[in-house]
């Protein structure tokens, strides 16, 4: 006796391969069933010929704080994401340390949904437990930051770190790995990732290395120096012998575009001479990340309160505004986005005024000029703020995506209650399967579905997950193809999609038709690191 029969179902498996027609069983967390017959089960759902597919593997999250106030994190299950990879872009939960506990809090802000959440934890192990006992309805597993590491250990120092601080990182990177981590993230044109120099993010590497991990990472550069940047990354994968994952790859800046063919050619080179490179990327032509990161990585040097102190000076917010303005020798997101006009305010929950418009809208109604406006901004919101910032075309988004090396993810960053957000954490997933796939033909439905599930579940060694295949885990989603669509838009992101039928979590239905069931069968996912070959089996696609 089956606990779930899933029947008229067109199965599509994970593997890229043609769907075909059954039925699909789950047995208590397995999948217990796939055939043509109609077994016994306590519950049947017809699917009335609509997909069944392995749930979505959403490998680039910042969902790191979202459980303990939306422990089902309905945005994702919502997109049919049965298991999230948090800890990105260099910023993790842990592991904490007293002596810069604020600035990290600080740093950790950009992510956060709540101001007046207690860390009750110092490593990123303490921190799994805590959301392990909160009621999941989603599968989590994590990345340990390296800027978060950096942070604990030195603050927000423009330096390179001593002996003494080597070895403290080394250690906590090695905690947070047996602790369960899959790897190492850094951001590396954010403070602290930004002061931090290649030789170093070598030797780090290496201990994640030993213990089977990867190296995921937003390289240096997304926009002039991109090729340098994603060099560097492979350079980083070999010296230290991990796999890298270049987090959500993307072409910023006019004078860019089109330089997709290249960014992909240079990792095809690196993957045809044996070194193991995948990618993910979020469907939108706009990034999406605090307005702090429009400021020179100097200006932030010390933490976020140490940028508030130096906003007050007259001199300083000039030499900003002049960088920002003439200088072409940092990564300068106003540059790339060509102009303030580009750069949508989506959170600024001290200066609601401003929320919903574009920079230049803003400076009109505040009668400023952008550059002395984002001052104001920033330091009433003490930091905490986000933007939509327009800098991708099309023709590279859709290069990116149909290279078989890319993985979907979302990049989803909560935004504060009563706060917009990027249309991403609410939409990417149905942006695929709706805009990419049926209206725009880009991705065949079996490959969209590999870059969500299979692909993903491979990176990360999850062994169980990512097929509907026999005695793999039941994380399942049932969608129809010609109804699933993204909702979610940047005047109104948070709309949930439609077409997403049934969530099924380790054989429990979480969601159905858009509604919680109250279920939360979701399980904290620990890389397995004892035992473990440490190098991978190399992805293929
Ligand atoms: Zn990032």
């Amino acid at each position: 006796m089956l606990d779930i029969l899933i029947k008229n179902a067109k199965i599509i498996d994970g593997t890229g391969a043609p769907w075909f027609r059954g039925n699909v069983g789950i047995k208590e967390d397995k999948i217990a069933y796939i055939g043509k017959d109609n077994l016994g089960s306590k519950r049947t759902i017809d699917a009335g010929d609509a997909v069944v597919a392995p749930g979505f593997i959403d490998i680039h999250c910042h969902s790191d704080f979202v459980y303990f106030s939306d422990p089902a994190n309905l945005k994702k299950l919502a997109q049919g994401v049965t298991t999230e990879v948090n800890g990105n872009c260099g910023i993790s939960a842990a592991p904490l340390s007293e002596k810069y506990r604020k600035e990290i809090a600080d740093y950790a802000g950009t992510i956060q949904v709540s101001e007046d959440l207690e860390c009750n934890w110092q490593t990123l192990g303490q921190y799994l437990e805590e959301i392990e006992n909160l009621p999941l309805a989603i599968n989590v597993a994590t990345w340990v930051g390296q800027g978060t590491v950096r942070a604990a250990v030195m603050g927000f120092e423009d330096r390179a770190a001593t002996n003494e601080e080597m070895a403290q990182m080394k250690t906590m990177l090695e905690e947070s790995m047996d602790a369960g981590a899959f790897g190492i993230s850094t951001g590396l044109s954010y403070p602290p990732g930004v002061y931090t120099s290649t030789g170093e993010l070598v030797e780090l590497c290496k201990h994640v290395a030993a213990r089977g991990g990867i190296y995921c990472t937003h390289i240096r550069s997304e926009s002039d120096q991109q090729l340098e940047a994603l060099k560097e990354a492979i350079h980083i994968g070999v010296k230290a012998g991990l796999p890298v994952q270049i987090a959500h790859h993307k072409i910023c800046g006019q004078a860019n575009w089109g330089q997709s063919k290249d960014t992909l050619a240079l990792i095809d080179r690196a993957r045809s001479g044996g070194h193991d490179v995948t990618l993910d990327q979020y469907p939108y032509l706009a990034a999406n990340t605090t307005l702090n990161a429009l400021l020179p990585p100097w200006s932030q040097i010390g933490g976020v309160q140490s940028l508030l102190n130096r906003l007050k000076s007259e001199d300083v917010r000039m030499k900003i505004k002049h960088e920002i303005n003439e200088d072409t020798s940092w990564e300068n997101p106003v540059r790339s986005c060509g102009g303030w006009q580009s750069i949508l305010i989506i959170s600024a929950p001290k200066t609601p005024q401003y929320e919903g418009k574009t920079m230049l809208e803003a400076a009109q109604k505040a009668n400023k000029e952008p550059g002395d406006l984002i001052f104001d901004i920033i330091i009433a919101n003490k930091g905490k703020t986000a933007g939509c910032m327009f800098m991708m075309e099309e023709k590279d988004v859709k290069n990116i995506m149909r290279h078989p090396a890319t993985m979907v993810a979302s990049d989803g960053i909560p935004s504060p209650p009563g706060a917009k957000s990027h249309p991403r954490m609410a939409g990417a997933f149905a942006r695929i399967l709706g805009y990419y796939v049926r209206k725009e033909n880009v991705l065949s439905l079996e490959k969209a579905v590999k870059k969500m599930t299979g692909m993903p579940a491979r990176r990360l060694g999850l062994l169980q997950k990512g097929f509907v295949h026999l005695g793999f885990d039941a994380d399942i989603v049932v969608f129809d193809p010609d109804m699933v669509n993204d909702c979610a838009t940047y005047q109104e992101p948070l709309k949930p999609p439609t077409g997403i039928n049934y969530v099924i979590v380790g054989g429990k239905t979480v969601l159905e038709h858009g509604e919680l069931t109250g279920a939360h069968p979701g399980k904290v996912l620990r890389h397995k690191n004892k035992g473990a070959s440490p190098k991978k089996p190399f992805v293929k696609y």
